[in-house]
C-alpha cells in the first residue's frame, strides 16, 4: 500500500541529503491524495453510518446512531447502544415506541389515552395502599 511506502521512506531518510526530506514529503502527499485511499475511507464511513443508523433506529435515536456511527464507527455504535433509549414505553404492553407516536406499534393502543388511564389507575393503587 502507498502508506507503507510513505512510512518506509521516512524511516530510511538520509539526514545528510538535503533533497531527501522534500522527496519523502512528495511521496507521502501522493499517498495521501491517492483516490483509491479516499474511496475506501468514504466507503467505510458510509458503511459505519448505515450500521449506526440501524442501531439508532432500534434504540429510537436514528440520527444519533447515524452521526455517532459515521464519526466513530464501532465505538459510535456502542455509544448509541449503551446510551439512554429514546423510546417511550407503552403503558399497556411495555414495549418501546418512538416519542411522537400516537398509537403503540406493537399492540395498537392509543398511547395518550393509555398513559392517562395508567396514571389514574396508579393513583387508585396508591389510595388503596393507604388503608381504604
Ligand atoms: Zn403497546
Amino acid at each position: 500500500m502507498a502508506l507503507d511506502t510513505c512510512i518506509s521512506t521516512f524511516l530510511s531518510l538520509d539526514a545528510n541529503d538535503p533533497d531527501a526530506a522534500p522527496a519523502a514529503l512528495q511521496t507521502c502527499m501522493q499517498a495521501l491524495l491517492d483516490p483509491t485511499l479516499w474511496q475506501w475511507v468514504i466507503g467505510i464511513t458510509f458503511a459505519c453510518a448505515a450500521v449506526g443508523l440501524l442501531v439508532g433506529w432500534v434504540r429510537g435515536r436514528w440520527l444519533a446512531g447515524l452521526l455517532w456511527g459515521a464519526a466513530l464507527g464501532p465505538i459510535g455504535w456502542l455509544v448509541v447502544l449503551l446510551s439512554k433509549s429514546g423510546l417511550v414505553e407503552c403503558p399497556e404492553c411495555g414495549k418501546g415506541n418512538v416519542p411522537r407516536a400516537k398509537a403503540c406499534r406493537h399492540c395498537g393502543v392509543n398511547l395518550a389515552a393509555a398513559a392517562a388511564r395508567s396514571e389514574r389507575s396508579a393513583l387508585k393503587r396508591v389510595d388503596r395502599s393507604r388503608g381504604w
